[in-house]
């Protein structure tokens, strides 16, 4: 029987009344019937099994088990701190950079970026691709995504990592300088630039503050691909 994933916020076991979206999407979308199967997460981590156990059109009664923390989270905490993209690349970086297991995006204002501000109602429409994709991917973690920054004055957590074509450090190469302390980092954050690409200024700026320039292969990908490429490289070999 198929499982339908809900997000309620303040998980907790036990008899829980769904209203709004949620029931309306369970019970007008999905038609699920009492008996059903669902699977809860609070976008924080933790996630609870359940089953429908009353069903109309805009109110849904499930009875949850005591929640517990998921188990498909990376290992690694990726921060991907992504230049403003013109129309709705955003949205398509969000989608998959959620679905490879990103944890929080920052968007940033760049010199070259031909966007400089991202508006309440794109803010709130990435959020809600951001929820949307981590339910669809079996995550019960939702990635932040922050108020845009300007890279100025960003400071970024962990190892930060920051794409920058025909530079001679590849990936492999920046994290082995690592290698001596035998463990993966923890936090990374990962910076890609816009359109136009990052100017020296702002690269120097990053090394400046300990951030590694990397290339990701002799071809240049489009602002939009190079995220997910750089964040595929660091997250998929987990399931090698
Ligand atoms: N017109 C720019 C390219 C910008 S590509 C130029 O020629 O420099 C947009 C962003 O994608 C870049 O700022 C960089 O962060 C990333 N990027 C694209 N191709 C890359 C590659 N081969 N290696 C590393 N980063 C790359």
């Amino acid at each position: 029987m198929r499982v339908h994933r809900i997000f309620i916020a303040d998980l907790q076991g036990g008899e829980r009344v769904l209203t709004g979206s949620e029931a309306q999407h369970l019970a007008g979308v999905l038609r699920a019937e009492p008996g059903a199967l669902v699977r809860a997460f609070d976008g924080q981590g933790l996630e609870a099994s359940g089953v429908v156990t009353q069903s109309e059109a805009l109110r849904v009664v499930v009875m949850l088990e005591e929640p517990t923390s998921s188990t498909v989270e990376a290992r690694i905490e990726i921060t991907l701190a992504v230049a403003l993209l013109k129309g709705d690349k955003l949205s398509g970086v969000v989608r998959q950079a959620t679905e490879l297991g990103v944890a929080r995006f920052t968007p940033l204002v760049t010199e070259r970026c031909d966007v400089r501000e991202l508006s309440v109602n794109k803010l709130g429409r990435l959020r809600r691709v951001a929820q949307e994709a981590a339910k669809q991917s079996g995550r019960s973690v939702v990635p932040a995504i922050d108020e845009p920054q300007k890279l100025g004055a960003f400071s970024p957590d962990g190892l930060v990592l920051v794409a920058q074509p025909h530079v001679p450090a590849t990936l492999r190469a920046a994290l082995a300088r690592d290698e001596h302390t035998r463990h993966t980092p923890a936090h990374v954050t990962l910076v890609t630039g816009p359109e136009g690409g990052l100017s020296p200024a702002e690269v120097s700026s990053l090394e400046a503050k300990g951030a590694r320039v990397v290339q990701l292969g002799a071809r240049v990908l489009r602002a939009e691909t190079a995220p997910i490429a750089l964040t595929a490289a660091l997250l998929v070999p987990e399931a090698l």
